[in-house]
């Protein structure tokens, strides 16, 4: 595997999807390449930040209304 193989495949990776044969591959790769390595597991902690605050937002309406009303073209048609 190559390092545009990694990036290619690097969201398989993070979303646990990758077959086994292609995450051997794709671990040596890591091990033999810091670059690569260092972007992955930047991209992985980018994941779990936006995941977590998904989850976090998906409650709160009145948020969504504010945010909908802070354009002032919207809050004509509110
Ligand atoms: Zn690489």
């Amino acid at each position: 595997m190559d390092c545009r193989k990694v990036r290619e495949v690097v969201f398989l990776y993070t979303d646990n999807e990758m077959e086994e044969e292609l995450l051997i591959s794709f671990r040596e790769h890591m091990d033999h390449c810091p670059p690569c390595a260092q972007e992955i597991h930047r991209t992985e902690r980018i994941l779990r930040l936006v995941r977590r605050r998904c989850s976090r937002q998906s409650a709160p309406a009145s948020l969504r209304e504010r945010i909908l009303t802070s354009f002032p073209h919207r809050r004509k048609l509110l």
